[in-house]
């Protein structure tokens, strides 16, 4: 069996992977390749493809369906164009924080990429204990570039626009509108939670004034395409070493609100920070600092010296958009915890806590942060305000 570039879609399997690896020769003639299906996401195969030497690729292909629930649930193939595309202008913005991109093909929904298995997924290394000291910083850096540079601070306004329809991305988005913002402060079938929650969760269900503050949030990621969005930045789609950090897996890329990308990497930050005690848990707690001054001093140096936009010289113009973008952020943080932990797409992080009833407890305080931050977010001032109510 084999398959080429111009072959219609299929999924691909260990031996066809190889097939069209040679075939776009990738490797040298004759190598011994060895091929293995890695994906541990919910949507998508991912076959890492190797030679003698270990020198390796990575072929990245959507499935028409979403694995995690399986062929009754189709999802569009023009993801894999999404990621792709979104990788190439990440390519331009911040080359060392994503994997380089060889070679896409639209019809196969395939992108082949770097290899990073010399790195490891930050949510694994984090249950490993590890710490990761030089993420936030880059993931700072990451956030302030990506999203300075594509919005209407950093692009001119008929390329904002241009790109922003290539990124229409209606499927993927509606997954977040609904496990993100809508099914976990409702009675839906699609939430997953352990019975001794239920009292916590009809306690989110019944709070008129975080749903309202929720409803506010959903509308906000709605309608604000502020700039292009990584979309699903979480600490599973991070790639890292103590040297080095590459952001992975941006298939839910669209224009969206800044602080919705900062609110995802806060949350899971906190999650694992809920889980950790003492100098383990400060040790996490510091990328949330880091972050945001990484984030702050990046952007506000680009709005200074990069910006397209008039009124950016007006006084208190910067000041207001960042006090906007981390009041999102901490909305948005607060929703991604209630999710990560009675929704549909849960975390490690949580859920392989042992024993149960420390699972329980652990899990009730995400849910207790993740309220009060949604309820709170406009008094919640700086990091440290977070700080103090994870200590609570
Ligand atoms: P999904 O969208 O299905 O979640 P991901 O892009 O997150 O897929 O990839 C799933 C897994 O495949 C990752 O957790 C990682 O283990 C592996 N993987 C993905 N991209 C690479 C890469 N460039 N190098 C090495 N491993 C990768
Ligand atoms: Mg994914």
């Amino acid at each position: 069996m084999t398959i080429t570039a111009t072959t219609e879609y299929e999924p691909l399997t260990e031996s066809t992977a190889v097939s069209l690896a040679k075939n776009l020769q990738f490797f040298k003639e004759g190598a011994l390749l060895h091929c293995r299906e890695i994906g541990d996401g919910n949507l998508n195969l991912v076959f890492h493809i190797r030679d003698e030497n270990n020198t390796g690729i990575i072929i990245k292909q959507a499935l028409p369906y979403a694995k995690v629930v399986g062929e009754s649930w189709p999802l569009t193939l023009h993801r894999a164009t999404i990621e792709g595309n979104y990788l190439k202008n990440a390519a331009t913005l911040v080359p060392n924080l994503v994997p380089k991109v060889y070679y896409t093909n639209e019809t196969l929904a395939i992108t082949i990429m770097e290899d990073l298995s010399h790195l490891e997924i930050v949510r694994n290394g984090f249950l490993d204990g590890k710490d990761f000291p030089l993420l936030s910083k880059h993931i700072g850096e990451y956030l302030a570039k990506t999203l300075f540079y594509t919005s209407d601070f950093g692009l001119n306004q008929q390329e904002k626009k241009k790109l922003q329809q290539a990124f229409a991305n209606p499927e993927l988005c509606k997954i977040t509108e609904d496990l993100v913002f809508t099914d976990p402060f409702f009675d839906s079938e699609t939430n997953e939670y352990e019975p001794e929650l239920l009292g916590s969760v009809e306690g989110i269900w019944n709070d008129a004034e975080l749903k309202l503050e929720v409803a506010k949030l959903k509308n906000t990621f709605l309608t604000s395409g502020e700039a292009l969005l990584h979309g699903d930045l979480h600490t599973g789609s991070i790639f890292a070493n103590d040297i080095d950090t590459k952001v992975i897996d941006p298939e839910f890329a669209f224009f969206g609100p800044i602080g919705f990308d900062i609110g995802q990497f806060f949350a899971n930050i906190l999650i694992q920070a809920i889980t950790r005690e003492g100098s383990q848990r400060s040790n996490v707690t510091s990328h949330l600092y880091q972050v945001w001054e990484e984030f702050t001093v990046t952007f506000s140096d680009l709005w200074k010296t990069e910006s397209v936009e008039y009124f950016t010289q007006t006084p208190g113009y910067l000041d207001y958009i960042l006090t906007k973008v981390f009041t999102d952020s901490i909305g948005f943080a607060g929703c991604e915890l209630i999710r990560r932990t009675i929704g549909l797409a849960h975390v490690a992080d949580l859920d392989k806590i042992k024993p149960h009833e420390r699972r329980i407890s652990v899990k009730q305080q995400a849910l207790f942060l993740g309220q009060t931050l949604i309820k709170n977010a406009t008094n919640i001032r700086n990091i440290q305000d977070v700080e103090l109510l994870l200590e609570k």
